[in-house]
């Protein structure tokens, strides 16, 4: 076992966690861990682009984009949190500018900005460009750029080092509490099987999602919510799991995406009638509403008989209209996409999509600082969460599209300053006498487990229910068959073996592991999606379709609790904690 001293220790280098390097490594001795090289995290990924109420091509500011994030979230989102959001947005697109980010310009040369969903112009009242980009690879651009600032500043990276574990010892200044501080994690290096213990005065979690729950996804293989399962272990809470965002625009039968970007240019979403069937369910915005309702709704079409295909299981993205140049000029990977993968001519022929599961709205809880909460109100000293694994909360119950590229970039800043200005003020907590028994011992029942059980067939069987029953629509009944599913592969995940019982490159073993944390937040998911019994977002029970102001006006607190048992599951318990509001009541969702 080696021990390595940080002052900062940041787990994950994508878009969060190089933002968050950025600004440590020029305040504190900081290392990033990351189980991918950093430019392959999913960040580079990203299609459509980052919002920010610059006004370069119309009229807009923070105010309204604050707006539309409250109620695209659907009035869970934490308003003081949208409104940072909104309101650091410009200076976190200037940020990249000045880094050297090459965003897509106006023929003035500033930056281009176009349409996305549920971004409105003065509270509602038409479409707005707000998204700036860069093509349709913004995600490749941001991650390129910020691994180069991440370099010039010296910003040590272990690279293929997975975190396993998180140290977490009493805190003495708050002796009797049960207060937690933060001591370091513990990490795996692939190439050498060997445990590297790292002491840090303070952590950031930057790990990314978990949409390998399910089959039809959006996400990368790698996104097997590690983080949020390491901090759950560890006795912290986790906030708003139910609710998971589903993208309109996935290819059929695949779920490889296709960026929002295309309707904000003006493509159209069809039924087998041919008919423009958004206009149906939101007049005023149609296909540029927020995707929870566009995912319904395409749902609801398929499900009424008006799908397309011979099973009639999907609907149209109509792009026929549009330029061909245009469409070069601003949608060319994912129109080659839909030329590879489905055989698909966007020039001339629709192409097949259907909802693909994309985005965790709920994570690890942290304040607008993105410290970390113990609870409703207590944080971890030097513990630090930001992007996708974490809650701010900015998405209450559903994400507007290109937020999630600000709120890495903004959160992800705020966590890299306050991560290190803390730990320049603060000593090194002990590490306990055994930093790595836990993961040891995590790694050893995987190794040398005998059983027959294998770990691809119980990671296809938990992404089928939960394709099968924790969809667009749940129902007590369907996301009771999912969590009884997941319930028997956790029982059939103590009976695995892997066949490579070597100690480099392993990576059998370590997707066993991936695997556990998988199992761990479908459970978390589904009890969640049980437990609030109204719709909301992202997340709809059709046997309890409207939203329940009176009664769920609050996020979900999930804790692991060995004494408690809920909706028959024992070891989770429950609570709430209050919606932060500022000046914005909740409305009826109408777009
Ligand atoms: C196909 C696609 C398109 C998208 N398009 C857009 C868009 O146009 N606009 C928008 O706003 N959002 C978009 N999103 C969402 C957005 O890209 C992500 O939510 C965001 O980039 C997540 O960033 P992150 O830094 O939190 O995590 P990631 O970029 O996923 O990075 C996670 C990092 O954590 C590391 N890690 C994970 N587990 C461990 C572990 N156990 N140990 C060590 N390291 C670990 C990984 O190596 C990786 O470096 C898109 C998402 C997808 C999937």
């Amino acid at each position: 076992m080696q021990v390595h001293k940080y002052d900062v220790v940041i787990v994950g280098a994508g878009g969060a966690g190089m933002r968050a390097a950025i600004e440590s490594g020029q305040r504190a001795r900081t290392a990033v861990l990351t189980k991918l090289y950093p430019t392959r995290s999913h960040t580079g990924a990203a299609q459509g682009g980052m919002c920010a109420a610059l006004a370069n091509v119309e009229e807009d500011n923070w105010e309204w984009h604050t707006f539309d994030t409250v109620k695209g979230g659907d009035y869970l989102v934490d308003q003081d949190a949208a409104e940072v959001m909104a309101k650091e947005a410009i200076d976190a697109v200037l940020d990249l500018e000045k880094m050297g980010l090459p965003f897509n310009r106006t023929p003035e040369g500033r930056i281009d900005q176009r349409r996305f969903g549920g971004h409105t112009r003065d509270h509602g009242k038409s479409p707005v460009r707000r998204a700036c980009y860069a093509a349709d690879r913004t995600g490749h651009m941001i991650l390129q750029t910020l691994y180069q600032n991440c370099v010039k500043h010296n910003v040590e990276f272990y690279n293929e080092f997975y975190v396993l574990d998180l140290l977490l010892l009493d805190d003495d200044a708050a002796e009797g509490t049960g207060q937690k501080r933060v001591a370091g994690v513990v990490s795996y290096e692939l190439a050498t099987g060997e445990i590297h213990v790292f002491q840090a005065k303070s952590v950031v979690f930057a790990s990314g999602g978990v949409g390998k729950v399910f089959k039809t996804t959006s996400n990368a293989h790698t996104l097997t919510g590690d983080g949020m399962g390491i901090a759950f272990r560890r006795g912290l809470p986790l906030e708003d799991m139910e609710f998971i965002q589903f993208h309109p625009t996935g290819l059929a039968g695949l779920g490889i995406l296709l960026s929002e970007a295309a309707r904000g240019e003006g493509a159209i979403l069809r039924n087998s009638e041919g008919e423009r069937f958004m206009e149906r369910y939101a007049p005023t915005i149609k296909d540029l509403a927020p995707r929870d309702i566009v995912a319904r709704s395409m749902a609801n079409e398929v499900r009424e008989g008006r799908g397309c295909g011979p099973n009639k299981d999907y609907v149209l993205l109509d792009l026929t209209h549009l330029e061909p140049a245009h469409i070069d000029a601003k949608l060319p990977d994912i129109t080659e996409f839909a030329r590879t993968y489905l055989g698909v001519e966007p020039y001339t022929e629709p192409v097949p999509v259907f909802p693909t599961c994309h985005y965790a709205m709920g994570g690890i809880p942290t304040n607008i600082k993105g410290e970390v909460l113990a609870d409703n109100d207590t944080v971890v000293p030097g513990l630090y969460a930001a992007g996708e694994v974490a809650c701010v909360s900015v998405h209450g119950s559903n994400r507007l599209g290109t937020n999630s590229l600000l709120d890495i970039n903004v959160f992800g800043k705020r966590c890299g300053i306050n991560a290190a200005e803390y730990a320049v003020g603060a000593d090194f907590v002990e590490l306990p006498e055994n930093p790595a028994t836990y993961t040891e011992d995590l790694l050893d029942v995987v190794r040398t487990g005998t059983g027959t059980e294998r770990v691809a067939k119980i990671r296809a069987d938990l992404q089928d229910t939960m394709d099968a029953n924790m969809q667009v629509f749940r129902t007590e009944s369907s996301i009771r068959q999912a969590l009884d599913d997941i319930e028997a592969l956790r029982e059939r995940y103590r009976a695995i073996s892997v066949q490579d019982k070597g100690k480099r490159f392993n990576l059998d073993l370590l997707e066993a592991v991936e695997l556990g944390f998988l199992l761990d937040m479908a459970e978390v998911m589904t009890v969640s999606a049980l437990h609030r019994k109204e719709s909301r977002g992202g997340h709809y029970r059709e046997d309890y379709p409207d939203r329940d102001d009176t009664n769920w006006m609050k996020h979900t607190m999930v804790y692991r609790d060995p004494d408690s048992e809920m909706e028959g599951v024992k070891g989770i318990r429950f609570d709430t904690k209050p919606v932060i509001f500022t000046r914005y009541e909740p409305m009826e969702r109408k777009y």
